[in-house]
């Protein structure tokens, strides 16, 4: 195990400036999910920490050790790829246990390690098929199979869940999760995908044009965001934002309509409001419905607030038509104020 430190790094292709000085530092056993859409750099990050691209300025530790110049092999790291990269003609034991082999590993060890893994990965019955013979699921588990057999101090995902359907990408969701319970491995992974970066990360860092915007904890990214495009990139139905001028009697609208707010901050000029945090309420503003979509459990609503169309998400079932007016209010602590410079205003 291993704690990670990227500093003040840097990634130049020519003029273009992919990495533009990061840093983070990823404690020993830690999950760290790198989001953000796509073409931000996080594929690139976490190709300059395995070692696969080269590093412009800056500093890379991988726990006691600088490994700026040091080859992928000698980091002691696994790495996880997208397309899985599995040896079509060798088997799934024999594509277990490659990277062992290359070591000049004992025979004996090796298949201690292939039978170990294969085991925690509910394998053990296809290690004698190749990679065609195999569900996308199952490739995906060889793949990470492949990375457990090392042992290595850091495990490096690359958006290891993009090539599945929806639900098996649920399912090796939750199965990547409880391997990173059971092993404690320090986990670094990539994904556009913010809902798999909130269930699966112990911290989230989310990037953009080759920047960091924020990191921490999912739930301090979802109750804090600290600037416009955090908010609305983590959460799903994305917030709601609304523009207008903060007055003493609450945020009015640029089309003239007062909302609530408890914080009157002057320099407000963005009211972001999650969806599942808009509240049916008698006394609250009225909004004609547009859409409904009743989910089962909860019931997705759009409707249109002056010029603006809101997203709302209720947990109860409603019953509403398109046309139908609602009154709604944002629950308690709830609303978002950001300023003209896009940051969240903290006061
Ligand atoms: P995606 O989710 O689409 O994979 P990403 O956030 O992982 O995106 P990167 O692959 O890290 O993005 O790329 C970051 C930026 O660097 C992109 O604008 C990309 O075009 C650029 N880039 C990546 N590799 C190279 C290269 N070898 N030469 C020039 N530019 C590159």
């Amino acid at each position: 195990m291993a704690h990670v430190s990227v500093n003040n790094a840097r990634k130049d292709y020519g003029a273009f400036k992919a990495i533009k000085g990061v840093s983070v530092d990823i404690g020993d056993g830690e999950f760290v999910v790198l989001v953000g859409p796509s073409g931000c750099g996080k594929s690139t990050l976490l190709r300059m920490i395995a070692g696969l691209e080269g590093i412009t300025s800056g500093k890379i530790q991988i726990g006691k050790h600088i490994v700026n110049e040091l080859a992928p092999k000698d980091r002691d790291i696994a790495m996880v790829f997208q397309n899985y990269a599995l040896y079509p003609h060798m088997t799934v034991a024999k594509n277990m246990g490659f990277s062992l082999r290359l070591k000049r590993m004992p025979r004996s060890e090796i298949d201690q390690r292939v039978g170990n893994a294969a085991k925690i990965l509910g394998l053990e019955s296809l290690l004698e098929r190749y990679p065609k013979q195999l569900s996308g699921g199952q490739r995906q588990r060889v793949a990470m199979g492949r990375a457990i057999v090392r042992d290595p101090a850091v495990f490096l995902f690359d958006e290891p869940l993009s090539n599945l359907d929806a639900k098996l990408r649920v399912q090796m969701r939750s199965e990547i999760k409880e391997l990173h319970q059971r092993l404690q491995t320090t986990t670094i992974y990539v994904t556009h995908d913010q809902i798999e970066a909130m269930t699966m990360a112990d911290k989230i860092v989310v990037m953009k044009d080759g920047l960091i915007e924020q990191s921490g904890s999912p739930l301090e990214l979802y109750d804090r965001p600290n600037n416009l495009f955090v908010a609305g990139f983590i959460g799903s139905p994305a917030m709601n934002f609304i523009q207008g001028t903060m007055t003493e009697d609450g945020f009015r609208t640029e089309d003239g309509l007062l909302l609530p707010s408890e914080r009157r901050p002057r320099d407000a000029v963005t009211y972001g409001i999650r969806p599942e945090h808009i509240m049916l309420d008698p006394n609250g503003i009225e909004v004609t419905t547009i859409v409904v979509e009743p989910t089962g459990s909860e019931t997705l609503v759009l409707v249109r607030l002056g010029a603006q169309t809101l997203t709302c998400v209720f947990r109860e079932r409603i019953r509403a038509a398109p046309g139908d007016v609602l009154r709604i209010a944002p629950g308690h602590d709830t609303v978002h104020l950001f300023g003209a410079d896009e940051q969240r205003i903290t006061s």
